[in-house]
């Protein structure tokens, strides 16, 4: 049966979930596969996607000598707290087989938590919203696809915003 977005996102105001922006990235292997498999995770263990951007293909950032990254932004409607939430996504990068070793090297997945409703939360092992999510065009782009007015309440600016006055000149492109 079809229901309209809005209906759904009524319900789930509704039933408490908490709205949590997640990015996606991949550079390792079958890609396109990576995310998908990511966002299966996703549903399974933190709860429904109500919103997914397009697929991005961006040149790796920091560290650039390695393979394009795949990028997705994905709105999800979460019971988990934040800690828990970041327990979640790390439990998944490690059943995906992501092997922590450089410091922005290549990975299978990497899962980062953009918002969480309109918290502001600053902890040695959680930072939301992201810290340099402001900084990169393969996050801004892929959020503003599903949330060009979200603002970022750190910031008081809209996605589209911050886009705009990004200096990062990587290529990011949909991926057709
Ligand atoms: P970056 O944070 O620059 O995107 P990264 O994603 O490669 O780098 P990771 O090695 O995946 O970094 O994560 C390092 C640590 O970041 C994690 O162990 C986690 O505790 C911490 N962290 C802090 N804030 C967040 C967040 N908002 N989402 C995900 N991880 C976070
Ligand atoms: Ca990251
Ligand atoms: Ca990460």
């Amino acid at each position: 049966m079809f229901f309209p977005r809005n209906l759904v996102c009524y319900l789930y105001d509704a039933m408490n979930l908490n709205q949590v922006f997640l990015h996606t990235g991949t550079n390792l292997g079958n890609r396109q596969a990576n995310l998908r498999l990511a966002n299966e995770w996703i549903e399974k263990e933190i709860g429904p996607i109500v919103q997914a951007s397009e697929v991005y293909r961006t040149k790796a950032w920091g560290i650039t000598d390695q393979p394009d990254f795949l990028n997705q932004a994905l709105l999800a409607r979460t019971r988990l707290s934040p800690f828990e939430l970041l327990e979640k996504i790390q439990a998944i990068e490690r059943r995906m087989g992501r092997v922590r070793e450089v410091k922005w090297g290549e990975r299978i997945i990497d899962i980062d938590i953009l918002f969480y409703n309109d918290a502001i939360i600053e902890t040695e092992t959680l930072t939301i919203p992201h810290p340099y999510l402001h900084y990169r065009n393969f996050v801004l782009l892929p959020l503003m696809d599903i949330a060009p007015g979200l603002v970022h309440p750190g910031f008081g600016k809209t996605i589209t915003e911050l886009y705009a006055n990004s200096e990062d000149t990587l290529l990011v492109e949909v991926v057709k």
